[in-house]
């Protein structure tokens, strides 16, 4: 069995196909997925999803991609974190590609997630583009380690994922990792010691080889196993176990 630990499936594209989308996960063997959050307006949805179907779950919290709304506070977090089927806070992070300029609101949204999560005991959905250096550096500031977490659809060095890993956070592989570019990607997934790897598909985005460029869905996580499996030389049966087990303990799920 297979768990997609990071996808939106309140996102049109998913939403509006969600009994073909789950039917296909079910064919692909996908038995769990996570459903994140990436604003408070949309995370009704999100909850709702999860409180729907027993195999989906919810994170809450506020992307750093989304400017000028309301700024979350870490209370506010907490509270909205404290339901049975909410098992993390994210996701959370910084993004120095998709918006410039003066972005110190970002990295105070950040700081509020991390207070939030050790404030409710829930894990971090880290994300984190161009920004590496800020990101792990407001980590180590804040605590993070504490709590630890998963950088998500993870496309940064061996020397950040170690620096990661040291802060209890696991590291999350997206269909990227089966683009033939991706060497970067496919080195940390290598050296990763195998109880520290999540698997995810952050669809609709980013689908996997051999449907990149086209609407992406949970079944298609079988892929990023498969690429792993290859890199490592292991079977999928042991990644699929090992990245299954990895998401029921990171996410303290029964
Ligand atoms: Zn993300
Ligand atoms: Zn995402």
């Amino acid at each position: 069995m297979f768990v997609d630990s990071h996808c939106h499936l309140d996102f049109p594209d998913l939403a509006n196909n969600l009994d073909e989308i789950l039917g296909n996960m079910q064919q692909n063997n996908v038995t769990h997925a996570l459903c994140v959050s990436v604003n408070l307006e949309n995370f009704p949805r999100v909850r709702a999803l999860a409180e729907s179907h027993d195999n989906l779950f919810a994170s809450v919290g506020v992307h750093p991609d989304y400017e000028n709304l309301i700024e979350p506070d870490a209370p506010q977090l907490a509270n909205l974190a404290n339901h049975p089927k909410v098992v993390a806070i994210g996701e959370t992070g910084l993004d120095y590609f998709r918006l410039k300029g003066d972005l110190e609101w970002q990295r105070e949204r950040f700081r509020q997630h991390i207070q939030a999560a050790k404030q409710c005991s829930k894990p971090l959905i880290i994300h984190t583009r161009a920004a590496a250096a800020d990101t792990l550096r407001i980590m180590a500031e804040e605590g993070a380690d504490s709590i630890g977490g998963v950088m998500h659809c993870f496309t940064e060095s061996w020397e950040v994922a170690q620096q990661a890993i040291e802060m209890n956070f696991y590291i999350s592989f997206s269909g990227i990792i089966t683009f033939k570019n991706a060497t970067l990607v496919k080195d940390v997934a290598r050296k990763i010691p195998l109880d520290r790897i999540l698997i995810e598909t952050d669809s609709p985005y980013l689908a996997p080889v051999p449907y990149r460029g086209k609407t992406n869905q949970p079944a298609f996580v079988r892929y990023i196993a498969e690429e792993i499996a290859k890199l490592r030389e292991v079977s999928l049966t042991e990644i699929a176990a090992i990245t299954t087990n990895n998401f029921f303990s990171l996410f303290k799920i029964a």
